[in-house]
């Protein structure tokens, strides 16, 4: 009989190493601790409004598309992407009129211009910058097994070296964001892009200022029925590649011998294994699924987990032409907000809200007449003087007034509610301390502190998803997985697992 290797979690990071595999060739089969699959990425009714759990904004989308080819299939038949344009509405406090992000350049140099004539100019500058930062980065930080010699050691990257000397590293993005720009606004626009990996941008090093160039520039996405279907999509591949995904079923340990994995635990049920693909956050991985590796469980826990975050999911009465399809409510001290979230590890007085609403797009997620509102708010990452029961009350009240300050009253509208909060997100996910992207990006050397894609410490374990390398967000939990599937194939075909 041909060994699987087992994979742990069916996340997006998960379900992409089990297609890599065995579109390579190794046959392969899923374990997942929930009745669905999709982690993070899933899906929630409340009363007949429909939600997504987690992503709402696909960047990269070319990713996805890739990931469909090498397991001989198109996207195209199973998702239609639909363009977001604004790709986002900003409300600034004090201000009645909202800005229009968009990815036309030459419209969002207009745009601009309404809040700064000098810094509409520099537009598009900042995303040459942005493009030239992700086009010396992506390559080796992004698309590649970072920690492996093996990678560093080709001449491809031995090339990119002195390239690698500009990606702006010893900035941080807040830094290189004020050497463009001088309006306030502008500024938190574009600072507000450390949070797609749950970042600090006082203290993330600038060469992530690539995020603004991916979503403006490669542009950002929204899925035809909500992101979530991207889930059922390759959910759907595995079904057809005979991928079983065994739900209901968590691993309970990851079994090893002299440093080497042999398998592992279901329930009552022993799976032999000499390689193991886990989905599930590395540090939780150490913490409940490997007895004996108290050091590398200590290493993992001393990194920064990234932010966490808080979600009201709202079935709205009314239409609301004021908002679009993505929508931020900035706090008035954006800095103080991140000492927050970081530092104190408590919720700021005035927060930052972000709201989305899919039913503008897919008017059946919402009952008729009704909008599915689904409003975030960055948290902390959990810590033991928190009290959430105190809080969340006293935040919901806070993100009302802050919508009734921009003129939307919905106090009286909301007829439909559910609420995760960040211990729901370290119950339901397994996420290190409720952290959404894994560990925070907030030092320059976090590409190479993050969790490797193959274990050293226990030989034949592997990782893919937001907790390990190239980090949080769709397209890199997508690439995580295939780096991870190809090492796995690389490492068996050579004999050591
Ligand atoms: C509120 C929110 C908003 C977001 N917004 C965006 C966005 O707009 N754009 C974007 O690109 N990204 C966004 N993200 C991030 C994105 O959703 C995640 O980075 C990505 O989905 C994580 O995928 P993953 O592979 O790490 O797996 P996860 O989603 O973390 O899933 C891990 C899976 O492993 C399972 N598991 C864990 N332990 C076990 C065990 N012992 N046994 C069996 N199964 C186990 C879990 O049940 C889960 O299904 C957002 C996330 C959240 C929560």
């Amino acid at each position: 009989m041909i060994e699987k290797v087992p994979v742990i979690g069916a996340g997006l990071g998960g379900l992409s190493a089990a297609l890599t595999m065995k579109s390579l060739g190794i046959e392969t089969e899923i374990y997942e601790q929930n009745a669905h699959a999709g982690g993070k990425a899933g899906e929630r009714i409340v009363s007949g409004f429909r939600f997504d759990t987690g992503p709402s904004l696909i960047t990269m989308p070319f990713v996805i598309d890739r990931l469909f080819e090498q397991t001989g299939a198109h996207r195209q038949d199973y998702l239609d992407y639909v363009p977001i344009d604004p790709l986002c509405r900003y409300f600034f406090p004090g201000e009645r009129e909202a800005f229009d992000a968009t990815a036309d350049p030459e419209q969002m140099t207009e745009n601009l211009g309404r809040l700064s004539v000098q810094d509409a100019q520099r537009w598009e500058s900042f995303l040459r910058y942005g493009r030239g930062l992700y086009e010396r980065t992506a390559d080796l930080f992004l698309f590649q097994p970072i920690h492996e010699l093996a990678t560093l050691l080709t001449l491809k990257s031995l090339l990119r070296l002195p390239s690698l000397l500009k990606i702006d590293a010893f900035r941080s993005m807040h830094q290189a964001i004020s050497s463009y720009f001088t309006d306030h606004r502008i500024r938190q626009m574009m600072d507000r892009y450390a949070t797609y990996v749950g970042a600090d941008p006082r203290k993330a090093p600038a060469t992530l200022n690539m995020i603004s160039y991916v979503e403006y520039g490669l542009p950002a996405v929204y899925i035809k029925g909500g992101i979530a279907r991207l889930t059922d999509a390759l959910t759907q591949r595995c079904a057809e590649l005979d991928i079983p995904i065994e739900y209901h079923t968590p691993v309970r340990q990851i079994f090893y011998n002299s440093h080497h994995v042999t398998g592992l635990q279901t329930g009552e049920h022993f799976t032999g294994a000499s390689a193991v693909v886990s989905n599930a956050d590395a540090v939780t991985t150490f913490r409940h699924l490997i007895k004996g590796k108290n050091q590398s469980l200590h290493r993992l826990e001393r990194l920064e987990p990234s932010l966490s975050g808080l979600i009201f999911y709202w079935g709205v009465e009314g239409k609301y032409p004021e908002l679009a399809h993505h929508n931020i409510f900035f706090a008035r001290n954006y800095d103080q907000e991140f000492e927050h979230l970081f530092v104190t590890q408590t919720p700021a007085e005035d927060l930052t809200v972000y709201v989305a609403v899919t039913s503008k797009k897919d008017e059946e997620h919402a009952r008729k007449g009704h909008e599915n509102w689904f409003v975030l708010v960055n948290m902390p990452s959990l810590a033991p003087h928190q009290d959430w029961d105190t809080w969340i009350p006293a935040i919901r009240e806070r993100v009302l007034q802050k919508l009734l300050d921009h003129g939307l009253d919905i106090r009286n509208r909301i007829v439909a509610e559910a609420v995760t909060d960040p211990r729901d997100m370290e119950r339901l996910y397994g996420s290190n301390r409720g952290s959404i992207y894994g560990i925070s990006s907030n030092d320059r050397n976090t590409a190479f502190r993050r969790p490797a894609n193959r274990n050293r410490d226990v030989k034949g374990l592997y990782f893919c998803g937001g907790s390990a390398h190239p980090g949080g967000g769709v397209p890199l939990v997508i690439l995580s997985g295939q780096i991870t599937g190809k090492l796995v194939k690389q490492f068996r075909e050579r004999g050591k697992i």
